[in-house]
């Protein structure tokens, strides 16, 4: 009997060893769940108090607004300074946290009026995206909504959302050699660049600025070697000069025709001195091998091809394989590597 109970006592001892076991083991998977899954709320509040000062996590925490600073805390994109900026954004709009982040880091909440759309994250992903022509992006897109984002900011950039000759400003002389004269930007009527005049070898007549000179000297050399003969047709153009050709073509053509060809006094960019027409002003030009070489080289030289083909609904001209331009060597071969026009770089790169 007493043996039989030493055994059942022992029985007993075992199952309570095991029982306890058990409650370990169980507990330790228990205890390792709860860290699984709070951990990243851990990390997350932890950053928070990191980056945050103690007064904003406790206005956070009285506006109840702590379980939505947390989500939004674990973007890689979370700037601090902005915090107030993505609770107040997340709340209008309802947008998912990785939008609110997007859109307020690259300040679309400070614009007036704008209502969301899911093209603006496609938008701010684009090369050119400009800040200040947000809004004029999103009407263009209104209208355009066929056109893919890249298109639209190349197009906005350009102006062509307005009308050719409306929003007019006068251009911005302090820019030099890249100052921009189109269909937006204007010359006054007497202003006149410095000049060099061109000797007899280069052309029968007219001038250039000093440098837009001494670059096409240089490239009309470097096209002798290649056999290819340059020279200038037609280069600066006073106010006045180019009055008398844009009237005589506008009686002769209607001047809706002749817009599409010549400037209007004061908008052409050969009153400049930086523009030159080279060799001749006529489409037969076009198919030369002298077009040709232009175009492959210019840009090596400082000039770029102003006015190409397929651009004409963004620089307001048909095509001219005669009228280059001076704008240094670097901004010619950015322009000729990225196949964009003067008024696309214009926008993004100068008129910042
Ligand atoms: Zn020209």
């Amino acid at each position: 009997m007493f043996f039989c109970v030493i055994i059942k006592l022992g029985d007993s001892m075992k199952i309570f060893k095991r029982i306890l076991l058990f409650i370990l083991f169980a507990s330790i998977v228990a205890a390792g769940i709860y860290v699984y899954l709070n951990k990243d709320r851990w990390m997350n509040e932890k950053k928070l108090s990191e980056v945050l000062s103690e007064d904003k996590v406790k206005s956070i925490k009285e506006n109840d607004d702590t379980e939505l600073a947390l989500s939004l805390v674990s973007s890689d994109s979370f700037e601090s300074s902005n915090i107030d900026r993505y609770i107040k954004y997340s709340k209008d709009t309802n947008l998912d946290n990785d939008k609110v982040i997007k859109l307020v880091n690259n300040n679309i909440d400070k614009l007036d009026d704008f209502i969301y759309d899911d093209i603006i994250l496609s938008l701010l992903d684009e090369e050119y995206y400009l800040y200040k022509n947000t809004n004029r992006y999103m009407n263009y897109y209104k209208e355009h909504k066929d056109l893919k984002a890249s298109a639209i900011i190349t197009n906005v950039n350009s102006n062509i959302d307005y009308a050719f000759y409306t929003h007019t400003h006068k251009t911005d002389l302090s820019k030099g050699n890249l100052i921009l004269v189109n269909k937006f930007n204007y010359l006054d009527e007497d202003y006149v660049p410095d000049l060099v005049d061109i000797d007899s070898e280069y052309g029968d007549w007219g001038s250039l600025t000093p440098d837009a000179y001494e670059a096409f000297k240089v490239m009309v050399a470097g096209a002798k070697e290649d056999g290819i003969k340059l020279f200038s047709c037609s280069p600066y153009r006073s106010y006045e000069l180019q009055s008398s050709l844009y009237h005589r073509y506008g009686a002769r053509d209607g001047y809706d025709k002749a817009d599409t060809y010549s400037a209007r006094p004061g908008s052409s960019e050969h009153q400049t001195g930086l523009a030159i027409d080279i060799n001749a002003a006529d489409d037969w030009f076009n198919d030369t091998v002298e077009a040709k070489w232009l175009a492959d080289n210019a840009y090596k030289y400082g000039f770029i091809l102003r006015y190409p083909k397929g651009k004409e609904y963004l620089t307001g001209y048909q095509y001219e394989s005669w009228h280059y331009r001076y704008v240094g060597k670097e901004v010619a071969k950015y322009i000729f590597d990225h196949d964009i026009t003067f008024e696309e770089y214009y926008a993004f790169f100068i008129d910042k």
